[in-house]
């Protein structure tokens, strides 16, 4: 990679990550084509944001719209068992300067209000599906005759300085280079409905229940609930053929669910995805570089997927104005720290550490040792709720401590998740 003055881009998807860089881009004056293939299923998943989100809704202009069309969300409910429940408050957490509230949104409307950001601040939206080629036997990357002419009015007929894929999961570059792509250790299978009729707890907070198996989210929507159950995907086959039979079964036969959802009724199809964990080893290239869901997704759970997209969104977009191997190189380390760090943490979650960790810390408050320690904790564990800074070493740290040696005794195979 040389140094080089990066003027002209070209984005291929138009979801969150590939919006929100256009806009960083055209905001510092560079010339963005941003192809957005529109595709997209029934209902679409990535509805949970959680706080540290908020400020890039800020800088985007866009709050204000995502709250007329969203809910608000003021914390996060653990649902571990029939009795059990963990509440995390966000305006409890302590330090960071993250907001203490964030929202639930329909995707559908939060990605038009992202584009539509992106049109304003001067991304040259070109709606239809986007190709990109491989410069011969090179590792460059090259539009299409076809997309270059439906750019031709941004790029003169002429190929861009650098290309960005913010495909999501389907990784247009990555297939076209054959990069390595590390898989996750789950193979899971989410199934994804709306619903009406279904309680939820606290009205403003996202749900996510430890179930017989797997987990799901209840994510309160204005006029219904998104509810999603990630499932071994062995074990989802077993349930029906149809992803809409594997959903109905379950929803009715767990029996945390079949409390909840005993007056639910399904208002939409069901949609399924599988074997979403994976990062690409390598991010950026000569003349290229993968964002969002493109570059890597960790797991649901914890909602970091949206954060992700629109941090490695802003640090692209630094990256991109600088053009130096140097800024290209900090930004691909600065994604796979951030994945990584997520994964830590959602690891934690899976074997039952975190839940039996932040069981164990409700009890010891009623000591005095255990308050002041409270007070500690208060600034570093929930981070991993509001999404501020869960890279900060100290915080990871203090979780991984934590989550080894101070369960005294206490078996976390009891909030495993299976
Ligand atoms: C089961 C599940 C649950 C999740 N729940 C949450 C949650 O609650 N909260 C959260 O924060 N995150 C969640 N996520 C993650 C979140 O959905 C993603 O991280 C987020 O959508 C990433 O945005 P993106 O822009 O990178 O990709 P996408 O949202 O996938 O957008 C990519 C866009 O590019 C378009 N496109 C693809 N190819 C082309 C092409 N060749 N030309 C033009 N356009 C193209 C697609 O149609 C799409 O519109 C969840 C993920 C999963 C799998």
């Amino acid at each position: 990679m040389q140094q080089r003055k990066i003027q002209t881009v070209a984005i291929f998807g138009g979801g969150p990550a590939g919006a929100t860089l256009g806009t960083y881009l055209a905001r510092k004056g560079l010339d963005v084509a941003m192809f957005a293939d529109g595709k997209r299923p029934p209902l679409i998943v990535g509805e949970s944001l959680v706080p540290a989100v908020v400020p890039y809704l800020r800088e985007l202009g866009v709050e204000d719209e995502v709250a007329s069309f969203g809910t608000w969300k003021g914390g996060a409910t653990f649902v571990y068992n029939q009795e059990y429940r963990l509440n995390i408050w966000f305006d409890q957490v302590r330090g960071g300067g993250t907001p203490t509230y964030s929202y639930n949104v329909p995707r559908d409307l939060f990605d038009a209000c992202l584009r539509n950001a992106a049109g304003r601040a001067g991304v040259r939206i070109i709606e239809q599906k986007g190709t990109i080629e491989r410069d011969g036997d090179s590792r460059r990357m090259l539009l299409s005759a076809e997309s270059l002419e439906a750019a031709a009015h941004v790029f003169g007929g002429r190929q861009p300085d650098w290309i960005v894929d913010a495909m999501g999961r389907g990784r247009g570059i990555p297939k076209l280079l054959d990069l390595p792509v590390d898989a996750g250790e789950r193979r899971d299978t989410a199934l994804h409905a709306h619903l009406q009729g279904v309680e939820v707890e606290v009205a403003t907070n996202v749900h996510t229940d430890r179930l017989s198996r797997g987990w799901c989210w209840r994510i309160p929507l204005p006029g219904r609930v998104s509810v999603g159950f990630v499932l071994d995907t062995a074990f989802a086959r077993e349930l029906g053929d149809s992803a809409e039979e594997q959903y109905d079964t379950f929803l009715r036969r767990d029996p945390v669910m079949r409390e909840w959802a005993k007056s639910g009724r399904r208002i939409t199809p069901v949609v399924r995805y599988s074997n979403y964990q994976a990062r690409v080893r390598c991010g950026i290239g000569e003349n290229w570089a993968l964002v969002g869901d493109a570059f890597g997704f960790v797991d649901p759970v914890f909602s970091s997927g949206m954060l992700i997209a629109l941090q490695s969104a802003k640090a692209l977009s630094a990256a991109i104005c600088d053009g130096s191997p140097r800024a290209f190189e900090t930004y691909d380390a600065y994604v796979k720290a951030n994945l990584d760090a997520w994964r830590g943490v959602i690891t934690r979650y899976y074997d039952g550490r975190l839940l039996t960790m932040f069981k164990r810390g409700e009890n010891v408050q009623r000591h005095i040792w255990g308050k002041l320690m409270s007070f500690h904790f208060r600034k570093h564990m929930p981070r991993i709720f509001t999404g501020d800074d869960v890279t900060n070493r100290y915080s990871a740290w203090l979780v991984e401590f934590m989550s080894t040696y101070g369960l005294y005794g206490h078996d976390p195979e009891e909030y495993r998740i299976l």
